[in-house]
């Protein structure tokens, strides 16, 4: 008898995840994400060249059963035809285009002038398609250190009819595939699984932060903007993560489903916008932004981690490269 419960508790579980999961907390219908990618197209490196990291990333997104996705285009990246070639097999695939600035600048420090001709550019230079949205992500999330900055960036973009492409879940995947890149050029083993697991559970950990940020602000759980980055990681390892986070409860819906949440339409009043939309909004409703550290966005937490979990070897060999700086 107690053999046959079992099985059909085993069998419950299996066959309704929804009630299953439904007695406590939001129903797995209500924990939804979508993926972007900023900084596509992104150049050769020393694990992929660029043609072979959208390769491998279309088809981690294809194995993951992700049918849409946004990149967020740096349009610097379209002055050669491989450049363009790459971001027309994203739009090709079924994933969306939107605009990430021309030159990747900061925009605090900028002349707005110059900072908006460059967002103006870059909508010249995206190619017209049915998979373009008219949306633009700040470049390192950065919407301007002034009020007047800010709101002359917020003016420009309505009357471009652009959205603000937020993230609601920021995280340091940057900095592992840094790691990566320098590692590999210093000639040091990597373990690839170490290595996947850690990116996994870095994105995952950020996701419930964010989440749970969300849940005590706003009362409920949204529709999340997951960042990400035209990285070698995304490429080698997206698959990997959509099914972890799957396994977590949650479904990938599309960039438009994303952004037709009533959060999109909540404009924040902080400054403080650097760790995303959540992030802005939990500020606005009192919670002090000290507390929002945690491994996924600290360097030295990520740093540990991969040292603890053994991801690069002893350096056989080393070139004093220079890391470079994404965001
Ligand atoms: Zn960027």
């Amino acid at each position: 008898m107690r053999t046959i419960l079992f099985f059909l508790v085993i069998l419950s579980l299996l066959v309704m995840p929804s009630v299953a999961s439904g007695q406590t907390g939001p129903s797995p219908a209500d924990r939804r994400i979508a993926l972007s990618f900023d900084d596509a197209p992104r150049g050769d490196g020393p694990i992929f060249t660029g043609e072979e990291r959208t390769a491998a990333l279309l088809d981690s997104l294809q194995t993951a059963g992700v049918g849409t996705a946004v990149f967020f285009v740096t349009t610097r990246g379209l002055d050669t035809p491989a450049g363009r070639e790459r971001i027309a097999r994203y739009a090709e695939a079924g994933h969306l285009i939107a605009n990430h600035s021309h030159s990747h600048t900061w925009l605090s420090g900028t002349d707005p002038d110059a900072y908006i001709a460059d967002i103006d550019r870059a909508e010249g230079l995206l190619p017209p398609h049915v998979q373009r949205r008219p949306w633009f992500r700040f470049p390192f999330l950065d919407e301007g250190n002034e009020r007047e900055l800010r709101d002359r960036l917020r003016d420009a973009l309505d009357a471009r009819g652009l959205m603000n492409g937020y993230v609601t879940v920021d995280n340091y995947d940057w900095y592992i595939d840094q790691r990566w890149q320098q590692a590999v050029r210093d000639g040091r083993p990597v373990d690839r699984d170490a290595l996947r697991r850690a990116y996994v559970d870095l994105i995952l950990g950020a996701v419930e932060f964010y989440d749970s940020l969300a849940v005590s602000t706003l009362g409920r759980s949204p529709a999340h903007v997951l960042l990400l980055h035209e990285n070698d990681l995304a490429a080698a390892f997206v698959d990997d993560l959509v099914i972890a986070l799957r396994v977590a409860g949650w479904t990938i819906v599309s960039p438009d489903e994303a952004y037709a949440d009533p959060i999109a339409s909540i404009v924040p009043q902080t400054l403080m916008t650097r760790q995303g939309h959540v992030g802005a909004l939990a500020v606005d409703a009192g919670a002090d932004p000290r507390t929002f550290s945690h491994r996924a966005i600290e360097e030295e937490q990520i740093d540990a981690m991969l040292e603890e979990r053994g991801v690069f070897g002893e350096p056989l060999a080393s070139d004093g490269g220079q890391r470079e700086k994404s965001g």
